[in-house]
């Protein structure tokens, strides 16, 4: 079998030429002019991926397109990362959901698809500490994050502060605010300190602003019977923020272990069969001396 070398399959037009060095400078620099700056990076790498395998034009140009749309899009997520100030870590893949049955994966799967979040509806999470409300609200909120809708992630108390500093701006003002404006707005452990009338107005004015137009993810070791004496012992306030939270909400209450114990449960599992062994092993062999 006679074999040809590349030169002559390029000169007999069996194989689709390469282009020029200067071409690809060329191109290269028209890539970057348009802020195309991956594809102007990768473009020799993949000339030569698609003369290898005798790509066509129209498939070599999707293969660039789609290498910069995908970095673009990396580039956009770690950014609305920083920004909405979301904790890096949890996930739904990484949530263990045999640890905790009372969660249903289905629910979260469903949850995970943002359709409440394009229906301003919101989540409640409760449960005991450990159980992974945390986990979860940021697991959900990245997902949010990923689909392309804003978010804005505050840990209650230390969002009291700001909700306090801006008390006195005017309302038109106020609705450009990340709390007020993003597309879902996430409030971990609400609950763990009891509010002030201020604050708890402060919160309800937050609440009522947003109500059909924004989700809103708040997670808590309260039952909804205890919200009155977080917001400072006001029942009708409270009923206000609850009815308006809850209208087509959904509701998680997490009944389970606390994940944080869940090492220091194997390694006391560990310890005492370790020495139910060694307990073993001394009868036995006290038993073999006797
Ligand atoms: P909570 O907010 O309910 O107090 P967290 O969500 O902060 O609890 O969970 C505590 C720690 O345990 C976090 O590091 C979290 O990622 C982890 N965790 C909790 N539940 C699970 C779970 N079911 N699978 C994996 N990690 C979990
Ligand atoms: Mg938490």
């Amino acid at each position: 079998m006679k074999i040809y070398s590349t030169r002559k399959l390029y000169a007999a037009g069996i194989l689709p030429k390469p282009p020029s060095t200067e071409d690809v400078v060329q191109l290269s620099e028209r890539l970057r002019a348009l802020r195309l700056g991956f594809a102007a990076d990768h473009l020799t790498e993949l000339i030569t991926q698609s003369v290898k395998a005798a790509w066509s034009s129209a498939r070599f140009l999707d293969e660039l397109i789609r290498l910069e749309l995908e970095r673009q899009e990396e580039r956009r997520i770690k950014q609305a990362l920083r920004i909405s100030h979301i904790p890096s870590g949890p996930t739904i893949s990484n949530f263990d959901f045999a640890y905790q049955p009372s969660v249903s994966r289905n629910q979260i799967e469903t949850l995970s698809t943002c359709q409440w979040i394009r229906d301003c509806q919101c989540v409640l999470l409760q449960g005991p500490p450990g159980v992974g409300k945390t986990h979860l609200a940021i697991a959900l909120a990245t997902r949010a994050l990923e689909n392309g809708f804003s978010v804005s992630y505050y840990n209650v108390d230390e969002w009291m502060h700001q909700l306090k500093r801006d008390g006195e701006v005017h309302p038109m003002q106020l609705k450009h605010r990340k709390y007020m404006a993003s597309n879902l707005l996430v409030l971990d452990e609400f609950g763990y300190q009891s509010m002030s009338r201020e604050e708890a107005n402060l919160f309800f004015r937050v609440v009522s602003y947003r109500y059909q137009k924004g989700s809103t993810i708040i997670t808590t070791n309260k039952g909804i019977g205890s919200w009155p004496g977080v917001l400072a012992g006001d029942e009708v306030l409270a009923g206000a923020i609850l009815d308006r939270l809850l209208h087509s909400a959904t509701v998680l209450n997490i009944q389970g272990r606390s994940y944080r114990l869940k090492d220091l449960e194997s390694s006391l599992a560990n310890q005492s069969q370790a020495a139910d062994k060694s307990s073993g092993i001394a009868i036995g062999e006290s038993r073999a001396s006797c």
